[in-house]
């Protein structure tokens, strides 16, 4: 569907007729009621939609940040989260379809002006408010970066985020915040929180994570990359005292988000990949977030994502990993539904909740085929595993004994040189020392063979080794 409909108008004559509306321009953070730019007798007569703008002004001309608020009567049917209003036409087209499942999407937004232009004087800080960082810095930036032409956000970043008013979230007011943003070149929009490089877009972005969470009324808004939050256990499935499951912990507003969403959008990216490394890259990624999670939608995902990279991995056409049989579209559709879908009344998703179960056991004899290549492939992976187990445990049993074995060699020597010293001297307290010192060199070399039996019983594999010698000879510590 044609989201766009209302035409671009020129930064430098706003005054313009559209859709038979006159588009008077406004200052930042103006709001007003009804038309031009919000809908009015819509759906009933006497409802009266609002609208608000923020700073931020586009290279267009018109205002980045631009809420509908609906009328008073129908504010309860608004997600918790979106006090603020709606900020994109997508969370406006997704509210009214859930609201008014009839309506005609294209006929209410031709009832009324989007795009919102800026009053001329606010025109003339558009660089200021995109760039948001202060004028010295401008400065500083053009001379350092040579190539630089154009707009780019404060990082530098050309193709940032916050520079296209139709992102959904970035037109929301950001979260004040001093730890990060204050820094001179990081944009939260596009900087990572934990390595503060530059997030990458390519492939709908399903190497990083926004955090969407809601503070006080504006939006965290900071992202991370997936990997680096996997790495600092900020993301995917972690116990202990930030517990999360499949979800990811926001380290600046310490929200949690469910990334099962976020992996099944990754997964329908995949189906339009062609390049079998870059999916089993992405699918990687979803495999570390997934795996160890106890919830039903993330288990699902997950078997279907390890029957894709096995799929993958034997070679099988990329058409065919993503064919899947009708009851697993059954359950992907359940779990689409439930990740995407935001404006979605909360009994539907209660109903839907109690149904995966079933289906996810129904799946597992479904596709005997591709479940028994996971086997296989599982199989494989324990059998290597096991190998470089034992290979490793060879590897510390024979450093340990050869070690042992040298020390005794050394002591056998010095028990030979005592010898003959104490035969070259027949009498004298010098001959009583040496004796004394042979009798505990003897002692001392009983006790390292004795040793030297307890150790060799890893010939039997550190499976049956006792414990305690595993640990007081091998310096391996083996929890029950
Ligand atoms: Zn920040
Ligand atoms: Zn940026
Ligand atoms: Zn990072
Ligand atoms: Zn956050």
């Amino acid at each position: 569907m044609e989201l766009d409909n209302t035409k671009e108008t020129n930064g430098t004559t706003p005054r313009k007729r559209e859709n038979g509306l006159r588009l008077r321009p406004v200052l930042p953070d103006a709001s007003g009621v009804g038309l031009p730019y919000a809908p009015v007798d819509w759906p009933k007569k006497g409802d009266v939609w609002t609208w608000k703008v923020g700073r931020r002004v586009a290279i267009t001309g018109h205002f980045l940040d631009r809420y509908l608020y609906p009328p008073k009567r129908l504010h309860n049917l608004l997600n918790s989260g979106r006090k603020r209003g709606l900020a994109s036409k997508l969370s406006v087209e997704r509210y009214v379809q859930m609201a008014f499942p009839d309506a005609d999407i294209n006929a209410f937004f031709a009832s009324f002006i989007w795009k919102i232009p800026a009053k001329k004087h606010s025109l003339t800080n558009v660089a200021r408010a995109i760039f948001v960082a202060p004028s010295e810095e401008l400065a500083d930036l053009s001379v350092t970066e040579p190539q630089y032409d154009g707009l780019t956000c404060k990082a530098g970043n050309k193709k940032c985020n916050s520079l296209f008013a139709e992102s959904e979230s970035s037109s929301l007011v950001p979260l004040p915040c001093d730890l990060c943003c204050d820094e001179p070149h990081f944009c939260h929009d596009c900087c990572c929180i934990l390595c503060s490089k530059t997030i990458d877009l390519n492939y709908g972005g399903y190497s990083y994570i926004k955090c969407e969470a809601m503070v006080d009324g504006c939006v965290c808004g900071h992202v991370a990359h997936l990997n680096c939050a996997l790495r600092c256990y900020m993301a995917g499935t972690v116990g202990g005292s930030i517990g999360l499951d499949a979800e990811y912990y926001c380290r600046r507003c310490d929200a949690k988000t469910c990334l099962v969403p976020h992996v099944t959008r990754l997964l329908k990216t995949c189906e339009s990949i062609d390049s079998p490394d870059d999916i089993e890259k992405i699918l990687n990624i979803g495999v570390c977030i997934l795996r160890g999670s106890q919830k039903t939608n993330a288990r699902v995902l997950l078997n279907h994502i390890d029957s894709a990279i096995t799929k993958l991995k034997c070679g099988t056409s990329l058409g065919d990993i993503w064919k899947v049989k009708e009851i697993d579209s059954a359950i992907s559709a359940g779990v689409l539904h439930n990740g995407i879908e935001e404006l979605e009344p909360s009994n539907h998703q209660d109903s839907l909740d109690s149904g995966p179960c079933l289906v996810s056991v129904l799946s597992i004899s479904s596709d005997y085929q591709s479940e028994y290549q996971k086997l296989e492939y599982e199989i494989d992976q324990v059998l290597q595993a096991l190998r470089k187990a034992q290979e490793s445990e060879y590897k510390i049993a024979e450093e340990r004994l050869d070690a042992q074995k040298n020390y005794l060699r050394n002591l056998y020597e010095q028990l030979d040189k005592e010898k003959s010293e104490l035969s070259s001297r027949a009498s004298g307290t010098e001959a009583d020392a040496l004796l004394n010192a042979i009798l505990n060199r003897v002692d001392q070399i009983k006790q390292e063979v004795m040793k030297l039996k307890e150790m060799e019983e890893v010939a039997n594999g550190f499976g049956r080794t006792p414990k305690g010698t595993l640990k007081k000879h091998f310096g391996l510590e083996i929890e029950d």
